[in-house]
C-alpha cells in the first residue's frame, strides 16, 4: 500500500468538520488497506506507531526536524526557520518548500514509513539525535509535497485529525462487522485492552467472534470502570436494589497496578505509565500481591508518616514530577487503598460478580501500614449508609462508592454505568457540585486581560455520539499565574477550524481540539438558547449551561477528554435539581 493513499485519507479528515463524514473517509481507508497492514494504518491515523501506553514516542522536536526538512529540500536552515515563523507549521513549510522542486510521483509504502517512524522512536544515546535527523531527511528525499507534510507533522507529535477512538471503532464496524450498529462487540475489546490496532488486527483476522473471546491480560492498561452519581442515599439505596457495598471514597489518584514477569507496572486513570513516579507504591506492591500475574485497582493517597492520617490531593499531586522523585517520596509517603481485583489466580475476572472479585481481592493482597483494602461494608438502609457516609469523611475520604452486588454487577470497563454510584461530600449543597469540562475554544481578553483570554469556551462529553457539546464560558477562578500561562497551555491544541467533533452555536475567536479538562463550580444549570448540551431534550431550541460558572484552579490532568462529565450527567443533575425545586415548592406552598 503507497503512503500517498493515506496522505490523501488526512487531507480529507483534515478538511471535514462533520463527524459522520470522518467515520465514511476511514471506512474507506481501512476498506482498502490489505490486512496485514490494518493494525499499522490504525496506529498511523491516529498520529502514533503503538499504543499510548506502551510509551513510544516518535516525538522530534521541531528544531531537528527543521533540519531534516532543510536537508532534504536543499534550503538554508535559517530559511525554514523564517517560514516557519510565517506559517506556524512545520508540516506546510516542508510542503511548501518541496513544491518547489517541481513535481515527482512517491513511491513511498506505508511499510517503509512505518518502519522508518519505529527507527526514529528507537533511536537513543551517541548520535541519535543526528540518525533521527538523517532518517527524516531520507523519508523527506523521496515524498510528495503533500505526504511531506503529513511526515512532518506525525513526527512531531502534531498531526491532531481530529479522529477519535470511538470514530476508528465505528469505521472498523462498518467495514468488518457488517456495520456501526455492531459496534458493541469491538468497543468492549477496545476497553480491556486499550489498543485499536490490536483490536483491528484481531477482527481481520478472526472476525467478531474473535474479538469477542478476547480477555484482559496483565500489561495491557483496562480502561476504568467508572461510576454515576447520586445526592441521597434514598436515591442511591433504591437504584441499588435496596442493598449495595458502600467504599470509602479516598481522594488520591488512581492507579491499575500490572503484575508480569516479575515487574509491577502502574497505569493512570488516562493509562499512561506512571511507574517511574511512584517506586514506593511498587515496592510496596512487589511484596504485598500474592498473585504472580495479576491487575489490581487501588488510590494511591498521601499519608501523614507520623500519624498515618490521609492528606489532601494536592500534596499528591506534588508527587507528579520528572526530577527529584526519590526525595518527593520521601517527603510525601503515600498508601495504597486496593479497591477491585481485574485479573488474579482465576485469570480474567472482569466477568465475575463484585463480590466475588473482592473476595478475590483478599485473597491476593497481604496487606499493612501503607497497603490496604478500601474500607467497606455491606449496608441495607439509609440510615447505616448515612452513618457510614458521615464516617468516610470524618476519616478523610471525599464521601463514598456504592457497588450493587447483584449477580451481574461485572467489571464495566471503560463505562459509566449504575453499578457504581459515588456520593461526595460536596453534593449534599447541589450549588457546589464540581464538573470537569474540557477546553474546546476561548475568547481574547481586554484590559488587564489584553495579551491573554477573557473566558474559555467548555463542553461536556456526549459518548453516545462522540462529541463535545458547549455548555458555558468560564472566565472567572483564574489567578493571574494561570491567566498568564493559559495561551502557552493551550497553543497546543490551537486548530483554525471548528474542530469536528465539537458540536458549539458560539463561534470563539480560537478553536481548539479537545484536550484540557478543567474543574469548575457553578451556581446553577438553567435551559440556555446558546449552548449545546442537551440540545432540543427539553425544549425546542435550547440548551443546558451553567450560570455563574468558575474554575477551581484544579486542571484534570488526570483526565482524558472523554473522562470529562458527560451530557447525560449534567441531564441528570438538571433534572434532580427541578425535582427537588418542586418539593420545595410544594412544601412551602
Ligand atoms: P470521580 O473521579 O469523582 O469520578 O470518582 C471516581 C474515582 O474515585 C475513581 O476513579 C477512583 O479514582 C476514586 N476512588 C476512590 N475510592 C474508590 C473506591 N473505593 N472504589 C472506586 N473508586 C474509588
Amino acid at each position: 500500500m503507497q503512503y500517498t493513499r493515506l496522505a490523501q485519507a488526512y487531507q480529507r479528515l483534515e478538511e471535514t468538520s462533520a463527524r459522520l463524514k470522518l467515520i465514511e473517509v476511514l471506512a474507506e481507508l481501512f476498506g482498502e488497506t490489505p490486512k496485514p497492514l490494518l493494525r499499522k494504518v490504525v496506529y498511523l491515523c491516529q498520529g502514533k506507531i503503538a499504543p499510548d501506553f506502551a510509551g513510544v514516542e516518535i516525538g522530534l522536536a521541531e528544531k531537528l526536524a527543521a533540519r531534516s526538512v532543510a536537508e532534504a529540500a536543499g534550503a538554508a536552515e535559517d530559511r525554514v526557520q523564517s517560514l516557519l515563523r510565517r506559517r506556524g507549521d512545520l508540516g506546510t513549510v516542508a510542503e511548501e518548500l518541496l513544491a518547489e522542486r517541481g513535481t515527482r510521483r512517491s513511491h513511498l509504502t506505508v511499510q517503509e514509513v512505518f518502519d522508518h517512524l519505529e527507527a526514529i522512536a528507537q533511536a537513543s544515546g551517541k548520535g541519535a539525535q543526528t540518525q533521527k535527523i538523517s532518517s527524516l531527511a531520507d523519508l523527506l528525499r523521496r515524498a510528495t509535497p503533500l505526504e511531506a507534510r503529513y511526515l512532518v507533522r506525525t513526527v512531531t507529535g502534531k498531526l491532531r485529525l481530529g479522529v477519535g477512538d470511538a470514530s476508528i471503532l465505528d469505521a472498523l464496524a462498518e467495514v468488518y462487522a457488517g456495520g456501526r450498529a455492531n459496534r458493541a462487540p469491538l468497543e468492549r475489546a477496545y476497553n480491556i485492552c486499550s489498543d485499536l490496532g490490536l483490536v483491528a488486527e484481531t477482527l481481520v483476522r478472526g472476525g467478531v467472534a474473535a474479538v469477542e473471546g478476547m480477555e484482559v491480560r496483565p500489561g495491557h492498561p483496562v480502561r476504568p470502570m467508572l461510576a454515576q452519581r447520586l445526592a441521597t442515599s434514598e436515591e442511591i439505596l433504591a437504584k441499588l436494589g435496596g442493598v449495595c457495598a458502600a467504599e470509602y471514597k479516598y481522594d488520591g489518584e488512581r492507579v491499575q497496578a500490572h503484575r508480569l514477569d516479575g515487574k509491577v507496572v502502574l497505569f493512570s486513570r488516562r493509562l499512561e505509565n506512571i511507574t517511574e513516579q511512584f517506586p514506593d507504591a511498587v515496592e510496596l506492591l512487589q511484596h504485598g500481591l500474592r498473585p504472580k500475574r495479576a491487575i489490581l485497582e487501588a488510590e494511591i493517597v498521601a499519608v501523614d508518616p507520623e500519624s498515618g492520617e490521609l492528606r489532601p490531593f494536592q500534596e499528591l499531586m506534588q508527587r507528579r514530577r520528572k526530577y527529584g522523585i526519590e526525595e518527593a517520596a520521601r517527603r510525601i509517603p503515600v498508601g495504597l487503598f486496593c479497591f477491585d481485583l481485574l485479573y488474579g489466580e482465576g485469570g480474567d475476572l472482569t466477568r465475575r460478580p463484585y463480590l466475588d472479585r473482592r473476595r478475590a481481592l483478599e485473597r491476593a493482597v497481604r496487606t499493612g501500614d501503607r497497603l490496604q483494602l478500601a474500607t467497606w461494608k455491606l449496608v441495607r438502609s439509609v440510615e447505616e449508609l448515612d452513618a457510614f457516609f458521615e464516617q468516610a469523611v470524618a476519616d478523610g475520604c471525599e464521601g463514598v462508592l456504592c457497588k450493587s452486588v447483584a449477580e451481574d454487577a461485572v467489571y464495566q470497563a471503560g463505562a459509566r454505568g449504575w453499578l457504581w454510584i459515588k456520593h461526595k461530600r460536596e453534593y449534599r449543597t447541589e450549588l457546589q457540585d464540581t464538573l470537569d469540562l474540557v477546553v474546546v475554544g476561548a475568547f481574547y481578553g481586554r484590559g488587564r486581560r489584553s495579551g491573554t483570554y477573557g473566558a474559555l469556551l467548555v463542553a461536556a462529553y456526549d459518548p453516545s455520539e462522540d462529541t463535545f457539546r458547549t455548555f458555558c464560558k468560564v472566565g472567572s477562578g483564574f489567578s493571574d499565574e494561570d491567566l498568564a500561562h493559559l495561551p502557552h497551555r493551550l497553543r497546543p491544541y490551537q486548530v483554525d477550524h471548528r474542530p469536528p467533533r465539537v458540536d458549539s452555536k458560539l463561534e470563539p475567536d480560537v478553536w481548539f481540539h479537545p484536550a484540557v479538562v478543567l474543574e469548575v463550580v457553578g451556581a446553577e444549570i438553567t435551559l440556555s438558547p446558546t449552548h449545546t448540551v442537551a440540545w432540543g431534550r427539553l425544549k425546542e431550541g435550547a440548551g443546558l449551561a451553567l450560570r455563574f460558572p468558575r474554575f477551581t484552579g484544579r486542571y484534570r490532568d488526570d483526565k482524558r477528554p472523554e473522562d470529562a462529565t458527560t451530557v447525560e450527567e449534567i441531564w441528570e443533575l438538571y433534572q434532580r435539581a427541578r425535582h427537588r425545586a418542586v418539593r420545595v415548592g410544594e412544601r412551602e406552598g
